[in-house]
């Protein structure tokens, strides 16, 4: 069962995205409701306000211990910046959970209305290129040599310089992006999360068929 962190942000489209793929996934607001899954979604929305709401929920430390023991996880967007090591632009007391060794510059791609759209390769997913909507996105500014980068966009800052830099990380079993491929319904990156060990095994192959 594939828990979706339900306290602030779009966790509405990962469950949809998650059911259309034939995945098993559940809200999760609090402490009995984390230990019902074995697989965890961290949305996109509000990364400030949603690690206030974590430590509000009591899930900070559990979260923490989940993600040490290594269970699956993939962050999206405010989702990516909880998971990171490292966050510029966060307020001082912003914290993280740290367990993906790259660091972010939250809203890094510009504002509200420098968000755009781009097809992606992502490697080793198949199905053709990945729509990904990309809004307040973080980018990533540092990679550790532990972590692969499984997709990356070529970008035009608004100081006016072009930069390819990651979208997509990957580091054992955290999964993290930096867009938000939930919204168009694109579940193939929670399968590459899951499919290891947080969804039951004969979802992911009913939705590996569908792909094949
Ligand atoms: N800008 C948001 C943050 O810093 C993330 C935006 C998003 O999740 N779409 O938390």
């Amino acid at each position: 069962m594939i828990g979706v962190l339900a306290l602030q942000g779009d966790a509405d489209a990962h469950l949809a995205a998650l059911a259309a793929a034939g995945l098993a996934a559940r809200p999760v607001k609090g402490l009995a409701d984390l230990a019902a899954v074995d697989g965890i979604v961290l949305p996109g929305g509000e990364s400030t306000t949603q690690a206030l709401l974590i430590e509000a929920a009591a899930l900070r430390e559990p979260l923490a211990a989940a993600l040490a023991e290594g269970m699956p996880a993939l962050g999206t967007c405010a989702g990516l910046i909880l998971l990171a090591r490292g966050i510029e632009g966060g307020r001082p007391d912003q914290w993280s959970f740290g367990v993906l060794d790259v660091d972010v510059r939250r809203n890094g791609f510009g504002r509200q209305v420098r968000s755009f759209e781009a097809d992606l390769t992502v490697v080793g997913v198949d199905g053709g290129p990945m729509r990904a909507v990309f809004i307040r996105a973080p980018v990533v500014t540092r990679v550790g040599s532990s972590v692969d980068v499984v997709a990356q966009v070529a970008y035009q800052f608004a100081d006016g310089s072009e930069r390819t830099v990651p979208v997509v990380v990957r580091q054992g079993n955290v999964v993290a992006t930096s867009f938000h491929p939930e919204l168009l319904g694109d579940a193939r990156l929670h399968v590459l999360a899951f499919a290891r060990g947080g969804a039951r095994r004969e979802d992911i192959s009913r939705h590996l068929v569908r792909h094949e």
